[in-house]
């Protein structure tokens, strides 16, 4: 018989709850989390909550279920956010789905609870249900619900969304239909059988609520504002502090006031008979009690031993003194735990239907495992496992622990157990739990006793495998802007947020004769500048991470001998001195000077460049609609290496590497441009335009604060605005007067996509606006209709047609402009399904001399995605000086 506890732990130690020390604030090690993992033991309350993308969630009401309820509580998020923005770093698409993943966590250590993913990703905003569920495959995102369910077992699911047009975004409707299918199906034993193949059993949640409105008709009020003394805020409070995490969405900081805060829920279906009045809790018609347990398999007449757990713990919580959280645990939680664990093997021995001991046995061990977590905390144990600097020499600076293990390696990492309370632990052990490829020896260090101040510390050898696998999240996708399901790499982490880490060390002890283990994984120091000490996760990685540079990119088709730079970027994981060479994989015909690179490295993390020209001669000339790919390959003791990762560190969040194959995507477009053409580029929140026009052939020069202060304008044929340079440059507020007097005197100046910001001063040369409500169209295939094709704009120097929309990715384009003056001229139209036509998103007026053109279509996402169409487009906003001069 399966049962998938072990599979529970680990998504909670990730989740955070019972994970300690690192990046955990203190609210979960402090007296107030003692005390409440004592409310954990009394209820068997079990909740699940379900969102579309992190930041959905209502934080109050689960860090009141969790904190304040004493109830095992679970949030299930669809997706990692991967379509937003990044307010806080260059992160996008998959990386951007690490930040979120992180930032949900850290989140989730205020809030107190446990994490579930599906495998569908945020492909960004979706007006329409049907058009989320036809992206993700519904019934694959479904069968992860399922799963969840079946893994997590809640009583009582709370929905976030409602499956209707009023949740908003097309994802958030899609996540209400699907918990509401969910809530069926999980009980269905003829709904994916393979996961009882698996070990899951069916699960029938008895209640089914969703958030509403506090001001509508038959809604449960909860009020989280209330104050909690131990915690010394409201749960609401603790709550915000934790979404204020998910600083990438712009959620940094909000304060919430004291005093009444009010999640209201209502109530879509129930399996218990109804009540006689109106609903007053979630848990009505529920018992929730220990003793409530012995209903499970009334023949097993577990009534008397598990009032006689709770009588232990009903003392513990009335004896507590956050002054001496510890005196409780010899007393009351040992001897609890011992009749508990009696009673799991009365179960485990009993011929009681399955089902019943599925379920019996499946609470009793989560119980199992928070009377350990409590005795942990009531103690304030302490275990610490960090891998060790080198051994020192006399004339040798310092040394400092490596950051990443390479395959091959030898290291030592010390786990240190620290008693802190006055009671005495006994028949210690350590030990380290790895993931493959690890091979750990150690001369196990003997005490029979740890008594109040006393530390042990054992060290550990470990030998990473010379074929060990790299760490890297579980999921991955070939193409991150089309695939909208994660591909599953380690399918046993599936719907967990990470998987395991590589190490783990555990502490067992015994206090009072009964036995308690706390776990911890191994960590590494590492020194940030600014941060100061840092402990990250050990993860294994290659000796030589490879990126090529541009990842991707156009090549201007039918041009003769033309050139293109790359750059190998190579990070040493080595040791100490390495000697790399670098190549490249070329198409046919091509040519890099140099063949080689030889690259010398001398300490860890240092990092070198090895230039290439790729020369492309005019027999092998690149051909429109044609894709090149090269690769980079590094050579270092006899192996090659032809990946590399990237750091996605976030302060206060854990750092996480996300892998690339190092290879550059080149496609043959046919673009041309306009010769000669002088181009100033002022840069917003971050897009690659200036990268972009290089390939076509042209170059941007970036102007500062000082070129828009004072500099001559006058000499750029044509000035591109940044995305979002309205709400990050000061001084593109400051000095627009001077970029409208660019256009009166004969300038070019394009516009890209802004956000409300625009709004704040004129920045048109006449009136316009973008407004509140303003529009988007998000389906990506979208039709375009081109309003005026005889303009320069569309056939200058290229005809832009109908197809330069094809390929397109994420969307159309948002943010578009609501109100104008009649000076500008509507270039586009476009729409979504069921939205009017939209003429907001590409305008242009002539003012004095010169033209000014906004474009809100997203040309941002569409460049980096390699879509033809959109560097054609880029190539005639780029290309019309001297229009009015
Ligand atoms: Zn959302």
């Amino acid at each position: 018989m399966f049962y998938p506890r072990s599979v529970l732990a680990l998504a909670a130690a990730f989740a955070g709850i019972l994970s300690a020390q690192v990046n955990q604030p203190a609210i979960n090690s402090n007296a107030a989390a003692a005390y409440e993992s004592l409310l954990r033991l009394r209820t068997t309350a079990t909740v699940l909550h379900t969102t579309a993308h992190p930041d959905d969630e209502d934080g109050g009401l689960l860090t009141w279920l969790s904190r304040s309820q004493g109830v095992r509580t679970g949030l299930f998020t669809l997706t990692r956010g991967e379509g937003g923005a990044d307010l806080t770093g260059p992160e996008l698409f998959d990386a951007l789905g690490l930040v979120r993943t992180e930032e949900l966590l850290a989140a989730d250590r205020y809030y107190g609870v446990d994490q579930f993913f599906s495998r569908a990703a945020d492909f960004g905003f979706s007006k329409r249900l049907d058009e989320t569920l036809d992206h993700w495959g519904k019934e694959e995102v479904l069968r992860d619900a399922v799963r969840v369910i079946r893994l997590y077992r809640p009583d009582v699911i709370v929905s976030r969304f409602h499956g209707e047009p009023r949740d908003g975004h097309g994802n958030h409707q899609a996540a209400g239909v699907i918990t509401a299918e969910a809530f069926l199906a999980a009980a269905d034993p003829k709904r994916f059988p393979e996961q009882l193949s698996e070990g899951l059993r069916p699960w029938q949640v008895k209640k089914f609520y969703r958030s509403v409105r506090d001001d509508e008709k038959g809604a449960l009020k909860i009020d989280t504002g209330v104050y909690d003394p131990m915690l010394g805020a409201s749960y609401r409070q603790v709550a915000a502090t934790g979404l204020s995490f998910q600083r990438s969405q712009g959620s940094g900081g909000r304060l919430v006031p004291s005093g009444s805060s009010i999640s209201a829920v209502e109530l879509v279906k129930s399996t218990l008979p109804p009540g006689t009045g109106p609903e007053l809790g979630l848990f009505d018609s529920l018992d929730t009690s220990l003793r409530g347990l012995s209903s499970i398999a009334p023949s097993l007449h577990l009534e008397i031993p598990l009032a006689e757990i709770e009588r232990d713990v009903t003392n513990a919580i009335q004896e507590f003194d956050a002054r001496d959280p510890a005196r409780v645990v010899e007393p009351h939680i040992a001897p609890a735990l011992r009749n508990l664990r009696a009673l799991i093997q009365n179960v485990t021995n009993s011929q009681v239907d399955e089902d019943a001991k599925y379920d019996l046995l499946f609470r009793l061990r989560n119980k199992e495992d928070e009377f350990m977590r409590a005795g942990n905390l009531l103690l304030g144990l302490s275990l610490e496992a960090l891998v060790d600097p080198p051994p020192s020499t006399p004339d040798a600076p310092p040394t400092r622990p490596f950051s990443v293990a390479i395959p091959g390696q030898k290291f030592s990492i010390t786990a240190t157990v620290t008693n802190r309370s006055s009671v005495h632990l006994e028949e210690i052990a350590v030990g380290l739990i790895v993931r493959g490829h690890l091979e750990v020896s150690s001369t196990p260090i003997q005490r029979t006793s740890l008594g109040n101040g006393e530390q042990l510390k054992q060290p550990f050898d470990v030998k990473v495998q010379e074929d060990a696998e790299y760490t890297r999240p579980y999921w991955s996708r070939a193409n991150s802007y089309r695939d909208n399901l994660y591909h599953i790499d380690q399918p046993q982490y599936v719907n967990l947020p990470w998987a395991p880490p590589e190490i783990t060390a555990t502490v067992s002890y015994r206090v009072a004769g009964v036995r308690f283990t706390l776990s911890e994984p191994g960590r590494t120091v590492v020194s940030e500048p600014l941060v100061g000490e840092e402990r990250r996760l050990l993860m294994i990685a290659p000796a030589m991470s490879v990126e090529l540079l541009p990842r991707q990119g156009i090549i201007p088709a039918g041009r003769r001998n033309q050139s293109i730079d790359v750059h190998a970027n190579v990070t040493s994981n080595a040791k100490g001195n390495a000697d790399a060479k670098v190549h490249l994989e070329l198409p046919p015909g091509w040519i890099a000077t140099p063949g080689e690179v030889s690259l010398h490295f001398d300490h860890e993390s240092e990092v070198q460049n090895a230039d290439f020209k790729l020369t492309i001669p005019a027999a092998a000339g690149p051909q429109a609609a044609k894709t090149y790919i090269v690769h980079a390959v590094a050579q270092y003791d006899g192996k090659d290496y032809g990946e590399g990762y990237q750091i996605v560190a976030h302060q206060g969040l854990e750092a996480r590497h996300l892998y690339r194959t190092a290879a550059a995507e080149f496609k043959g477009v046919d673009v041309k441009v306009a010769p000669q053409q002088k181009i100033g580029f002022i840069q917003g929140v971050g897009d690659i335009v200036p990268e972009a026009l290089e390939q076509l052939g042209m170059k941007a020069q970036t102007l500062g604060p000082s070129d828009l202060a004072s500099g001559n304008l006058a000499q750029f044929d044509t000035i591109f605005v940044g995305i979002r340079a309205s709400a990050v440059r000061e001084d593109y507020k400051t000095y627009n007067h001077r970029l409208i007097e660019y256009v009166n005197n004969g300038g070019n100046l394009v516009v890209e996509y802004q956000t409300e910001e625009f709004d704040n001063i004129p920045y048109g040369p006449y009136p316009l606006h973008m407004g509140r409500g303003s529009e988007r169209v998000s389906e990506e295939d979208a039709k375009v209709k081109i309003l005026d094709p005889a303009n320069p704009l569309f056939s200058m120097p290229n005809k832009i047609t109908a197809a330069d929309f094809d390929g397109w990715v994420e969307e159309r384009g948002s943010k578009f402009l609501s109100q104008w003056d009649p000076q500008y001229k509507p270039l586009l139209e476009s729409n979504d399904r069921d939205q009017k036509p939209q003429l907001g998103g590409m305008l242009e007026a002539h003012y004095g001399k010169g033209t000014f053109t906004f474009i809100s279509y997203a040309l941002y996402r569409q460049l980096p995605a390699g879509v033809p169409g959109a560097y054609r487009i880029l190539a005639n906003l780029a290309s019309q000086a001297g229009k009015g001069k």
